[in-house]
């Protein structure tokens, strides 16, 4: 099947961030056949089905490299109160979830997704295998990791026990995963390997998730620098600043996706540059806890930048934005970086880092077809002088119309097609309501910030 999008602008994401008017793109099967002037790959493809995008741009699908959809079950509560995100129950609200609540949560945040131009998450949540087989059917590209810690039950966090029970069961779980998922569904799903955080993992575990990364050539991630009880809880049972102690466990490479590095500091900056790690700058949820990771020092330090929206949100249009904004702040820059800087770490920089780069990130001859477009006749997008700016700065969800991935369309003219919109929509909407008002009335004591509203009948 071959299909020609045609009379678009067309946003290649290529290195040269070439930006192409009254263009084409024609898809042969998953991958793209022909990029170029409308005229030329409208008559080499003649026969193809042609789908005429007048007023439209297609851009090169956005890459989320951290999230957590479940989170979505959070949301309008967990923005709020800093760490712990627990607030100040023993356990988290999504912890609670049915399998069913996890499926219908985790779709609700792909279909979120979807809608805001992503075409591709890495999605990190203790026994992700449970609902991966609907989140697979959302036909997003995807990258599953079982989030993993060996730190035994029981003690406050950052605690220094750690039960060799625990580090076996994650690792099982890992491996578990790998084997059920990785390369599956035509290599449109793929896997990592997912310690959670520095104070919470022993060194062997850390020892082993880089081993298993590489013995199946998948690559792996680790929360670091999230928290200032993280630094003070790797300072106080190592002696050494967190990315210290990953150093000293051999655990930096680059095949390490690392989230946040809200406060690494110069020595943790030169150590994370010089072994080529992957940066997932998660800039919304970073601005949302106060906070504002040093990219650019990062970049210049010899790591590779992409983009995540951690916890609650999965609008990578807002990500961007949030970048743009929380960097030129920081560094009270009116010019670096541009919007140029923040759709190529949204799309090439992040499928880069996940290990998907010369398959994804940008709308390149050869490359699978990820993308989606956007209406640019809109009232906060005329006039269309330089399209990526426009939608960086004032570009919404609605804006997108349609999207493409692995060649399959999964949204068309404003229609999700492959999920049940309306029914989730609705269904997640009870289900936030029960799972916290099952929080609160488990933990009756526990102090909570939020008066929820009356539950329903
Ligand atoms: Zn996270």
């Amino acid at each position: 099947m071959t299909t020609v999008i045609r009379n678009a602008t067309v946003v290649t994401g290529d290195q040269a961030r070439t930006v192409l008017y009254d263009a084409a793109i024609a898809i042969d099967g998953s991958r793209i056949a022909a990029v170029g002037p409308t005229t030329e790959v409208a008559a080499a493809y003649a026969d193809a089905e042609q789908v005429d995008a007048t007023g439209q741009a297609v851009f090169p699908g956005l890459v989320n490299c951290h999230t957590h959809l479940l989170a979505t079950a959070d949301r309008g509560i967990l923005e709020d109160f800093g760490f712990p995100t627990t607030l100040r129950f023993p356990t988290a609200a999504r912890s609670l979830l049915s399998v069913e609540e996890q499926e219908v949560m985790a779709t609700l945040g792909a279909l979120e997704a979807m809608r805001s131009g992503t075409t591709c998450l890495m999605e990190i949540s203790a026994g992700v295998a449970g609902y991966a087989q609907s989140l697979a059917r959302t036909g997003l590209r995807l990258v599953l990791a079982d989030n993993i810690n060996d730190a035994e039950e029981g003690q406050a966090r950052g605690g220094n026990r750690f039960s060799r029970e625990r580090t076996d069961q994650g690792l099982g779980r890992s491996a578990d995963l790998i084997e059920g998922w990785h390369g599956k569904e035509e290599g449109r799903v793929t896997c990592f390997v997912a310690p959670h955080a520095p104070e919470m993992c022993s060194p062997e575990l850390l020892r082993a998730s880089r081993e298993m990364a590489e013995s199946h050539g998948t690559g792996y991630t680790i929360h670091l620098s999230q928290s200032q009880d993280e630094i003070e809880a790797v300072m106080r049972s190592r002696g050494v600043p967190p990315t210290h102690y990953l150093f000293a466990n051999d655990f930096l490479g680059p095949r390490l996706v690392v989230a946040h590095c809200r406060y690494v500091n110069s020595s943790e900056i030169a150590l994370l540059g010089q072994a080529g790690v992957g940066v997932s700058n998660n800039a919304a949820i970073a601005a949302r806890r106060g906070a504002a990771a040093p990219v650019k020092e990062l970049q210049a330090a010899g790591c590779r930048i992409g983009m995540g929206s951690d916890n609650m949100a999965e609008d990578m249009v807002e990500v961007m934005r949030a970048g743009l904004f929380l960097e030129r702040v920081r560094r009270n820059d009116q010019m670096d970086p541009q919007p140029e800087d923040m759709l190529e770490w949204a799309t090439q920089g992040g499928a880069d880092i996940l290990g998907l780069g010369s398959e994804t990130g940008s709308l390149e001859v050869g490359k699978k077809a990820d993308l989606f477009l956007i209406d640019m006749m809109r009232p906060h997008l005329v006039p269309t002088l330089r399209i990526v700016s426009s939608f960086v700065h004032n570009g919404q969800p609605a804006d997108v119309k349609s999207m493409m991935v692995d060649g399959e369309w999964i949204m068309r003219d404003g229609k999700a097609l492959t999920i049940d919109e309306p029914y989730i929509v609705q269904r997640a909407e009870e289900i936030g309501h029960s799972v916290w008002n099952r929080v609160v009335s488990r933990y009756p004591n526990v102090p909570f910030p939020v008066k929820l509203p009356p539950v329903r009948e």
